[in-house]
């Protein structure tokens, strides 16, 4: 595809995120028009929609690319339909609900030479790169990841997190992943993992993560989602030159005791920056690391009944 092209492109799960994020950068970015969406409950106006993927793909419409902003559960069979139906797609993180899904998805996408973008918006985030380049140059003895946040502020009304295929806690958990993948300059493999699953739920509530690094770095990670007040979205970093504190889910950087450096959140509008960008050089991205670490606790952690959960929050 050349440049100039703009990309007819259907969203598909008109819910939160579609209306928070997707919505406002497809409706910025002169490389894509908003051709269809697909949701059985919503719509946007002025714009044709259907209640399945399904009857967009059987309908005369013309897109060339997919968003799915649908639950992780129900991804994989819209993906491969649309990669079946020669559409290049763009995945929600979690890019699915299993790594093998994700894994057959990107070989389809290969073998009819489409592109497949599994996205993790919180690696856009502003301080994400300067954080990735100042430790490249550091030898780090210690990573803490604190990911504490309200559910029911966050998630109302949303029971799917809360069934099998989904993550629980790890749906956000999974951006810190995202992030500390992406900023360290190794990999590393879960040692330990503590999960917490209300006793009327599929998916755990909270989770302590611990890490083993070739280095010998102690990193850890701790997701809880009762939390209430200040919410916090921190990675503390202590390096043999200091320390760095990445917080807001990776929007400030701080070196030492000096000053905050922020910018612009731009995670939304570089997605689809990047997923124009695919389209062109006819490539995929699929990194699947962060869905591998939470796969990962899930093979090793050991399990906590603990309170049933109530979705008190007006939806
Ligand atoms: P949401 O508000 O519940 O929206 C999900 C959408 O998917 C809805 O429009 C829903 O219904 C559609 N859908 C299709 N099949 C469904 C099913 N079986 N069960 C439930 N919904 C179904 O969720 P969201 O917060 O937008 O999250 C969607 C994805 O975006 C998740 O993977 C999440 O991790 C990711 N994400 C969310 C946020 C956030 O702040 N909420 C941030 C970043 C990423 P309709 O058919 O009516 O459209």
């Amino acid at each position: 595809m050349t440049k100039q092209e703009n990309i007819p492109l259907a969203l598909v799960g008109i819910g939160k995120i579609a209306h928070d994020q997707h919505l406002p950068s497809i409706a910025r970015n002169p490389d894509f028009s908003l051709a269809a969406t697909v949701s059985r409950n919503n719509s946007v106006e002025g714009v044709i929609s259907f209640s399945t993927l399904t009857a967009l793909l059987n309908s005369e419409s013309t897109i060339s690319a997919v968003a799915l902003c649908t639950p992780p559960h129900v991804r994989f069979e819209m993906a491969w339909q649309a990669l079946s139906a020669g559409k290049h797609v763009l995945l929600e993180k979690p890019p699915g609900a299993t790594l093998s899904e994700v894994q057959s998805l990107h070989d389809l996408a290969l073998k009819n030479g489409l592109t497949l973008y599994a996205t993790w918006h919180a690696r856009h985030a502003a301080a994400v790169d300067a954080a990735r380049a100042w430790l490249s140059n550091q030898h780090i003895e210690a990573m803490r990841i604190v990911w504490k946040e309200d559910v029911r502020r966050w998630h109302p009304g949303q029971d799917w997190i809360w069934q099998a295929g989904n993550l629980g806690v790890f749906d956000p958990g999974i951006n810190a992943l995202s992030i500390m993948t992406h900023i360290l300059p190794h990999a590393v493999h879960l040692t330990s993992a503590d999960l917490e699953f209300p006793s009327n739920c599929q998916t755990p509530i909270a989770a302590k993560l611990e890490f083993a690094t070739p280095s010998g770095a102690a990193i850890s990670a701790e997701f809880d989602w009762r939390h209430t007040g200040h919410q916090t979205w921190d990675i503390i970093i202590e390096t043999d030159n200091g320390m760095m504190k990445l917080s807001d889910g990776g929007s400030h950087m701080q070196v030492g005791g000096g000053p905050a450096q922020h910018g612009k959140d731009r995670e939304y509008e570089t997605i689809y920056r990047n997923f124009a960008a695919l389209i062109t050089a006819n490539k995929c991205d699929v990194d699947l690391a962060p869905l591998r670490h939470v796969a990962d606790a899930f093979l090793l952690g050991k399990r906590r009944m603990t309170d049933p959960f109530t979705d008190t929050s007006p939806s």
